[in-house]
């Protein structure tokens, strides 16, 4: 379809009624344009985290089928209203949740991920309506159960639509775009213009939560160029997109707090142990990163996962390890994991070696690598020092 544009408005652009009226100007705007949109929302304000604060009032442990019946009322609201919003000021528009708009996912409550999305009935609708309001976050499976994918996964709804559709994607937020790093941290941070999609996976899985990383993994499969933009201002954003223009060697920098080290140390020299380990974490759908093994008189192996789950790995832990002696096992939390990310990095050398200098007076406790970023993990306090050095010896 011609003029067809996806956009996405996440949670504070639609925080309150007048937000609301001020989204659907801008819809109107675009419509008066001669563009038809599907506009994803995600719940207004602090929403989802209310929820979810409800329901741990209720239980410690929250069933998971039940927390996405719960939290996927959130964009239904925020869809809603914006329609009524819409029709107020005379544009033809509909809201649909997923049940609805027929997004099917996976059955992995609080992470399910879009299998198909039906679009035949978004294209005949689009005939009679000039804007269909979706609900993001949320799908349905083949059984008609509801689904979330995971937090923040409007944006994923948005791309997943705008690649099924063959439409534009253009996601608004409280920010003007991608900066090197958050700007609500470091206000002096720099607008890119533009990051390859292989950047922005490394930047939003190390903790930029403006993009959802499995909206980046859609858009890179379908090629869909993302726009991220200001809700409430005409600041020229950023775009997501296969290649960048300006190659820089760092292009951003991410923090993710809470994260927790494993340490297993003093573990019998048996490498199918550390295959049943890994094995066993990962059955238990736990997500480790960081993982350093170090083998001399004895095995030590460490690895990161977030605080959250901690009693859930130890619990993993405990029945691997059921009957052995002679090692031990540490979990120290309050580690943050501080990255740069840099697509120019895979042609320059030197980066390594700037990064540890920045970093000369700061205990870190592990490194990973790949072609495009380097991570490390330090105690929080250590935290602000090792942002501002790296910051300032990358210019970001
Ligand atoms: P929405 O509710 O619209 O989805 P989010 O709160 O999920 O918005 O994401 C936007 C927030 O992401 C910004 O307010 C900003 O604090 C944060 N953020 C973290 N890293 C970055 C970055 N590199 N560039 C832009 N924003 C970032
Ligand atoms: N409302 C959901 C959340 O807060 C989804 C989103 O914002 O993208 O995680
Ligand atoms: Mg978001």
């Amino acid at each position: 379809m011609k003029n067809l544009i996806v956009q996405k408005y996440g949670g504070s652009s639609v925080a309150d009624s007048i937000k609301l009226k001020k989204v659907a100007e801008k819809v109107s705007g675009r419509i008066k344009k001669n563009f038809k949109l599907v506009v994803v929302v995600s719940a207004m304000g602090k929403t989802t985290d209310n929820l979810i604060k409800l329901s741990k009032e209720v239980s410690n442990n929250p069933v998971p089928r039940e927390l996405d019946m719960l939290l996927t009322t959130g964009e239904q609201v925020s869809a809603s209203l914006l329609a009524i919003a819409l029709n107020d000021i005379g544009i033809k528009s509909k809201s649909l949740n997923a049940f609805q708009a027929e997004i099917l996912t996976t059955g992995d409550f609080n992470q399910a991920r879009i299998k198909n999305l039906k679009i035949k009935k978004i294209r005949n609708l689009l005939k009679e309506f000039d804007a269909l309001i979706i609900t993001g976050f949320q799908g349905i499976t083949e059984e008609g159960e509801i689904t979330t994918l995971g937090r923040g996964g409007s944006d994923t709804s948005a791309v997943a639509l705008a690649a099924a559709l063959g439409a534009k994607c253009e996601i608004y937020s409280d920010v003007a775009g991608i900066y090197s790093t958050d700007p609500r941290l470091h206000p002096a941070a720099k607008k890119l213009k533009y990051i390859t999609y292989d950047e922005m996976l490394e930047m939003s899985s190390l903790g930029a939560k403006v993009l959802h990383s499995r909206s980046v993994e859609i858009a890179k499969k379908y090629g869909i160029t993302i726009y991220c933009g200001s809700t409430f201002s005409d600041e020229e954003g950023s775009f997501v997109m296969k290649k960048n223009i300006e190659q820089p060697v760092v292009s951003g920098l991410s923090v993710m707090d809470n994260q927790t080290q494993v340490t297993l140390s003093n573990l019998p020299l048996d490498f199918t142990l550390v295959h049943q380990i890994f094995e066993k974490v990962a059955k238990e759908g736990l997500n480790v990163d960081m993982i350093s093994i170090i083998s001399n008189s004895g095995l030590n192996i460490s690895f990161t996962v977030i605080e959250d789950k901690k009693t859930h790995v130890s619990k993993a832990l405990s029945q691997i390890l059921k009957g052995m002696k002679g090692f031990n096992i540490d979990y120290s939390s309050g580690y943050s994991k501080i990255s740069i990310v840099g697509i120019g990095m895979k042609s320059s050398s030197g980066v390594a070696s700037q990064y540890f200098m920045a970093l000369k007076d700061i205990p870190v406790k592990l490194v990973t690598t790949s072609e495009i970023k380097i991570s490390c993990l330090v105690e929080e306090k250590y935290k602000d020092k090792a942002v501002k050095s790296l910051i300032s010896t990358f210019e970001l």
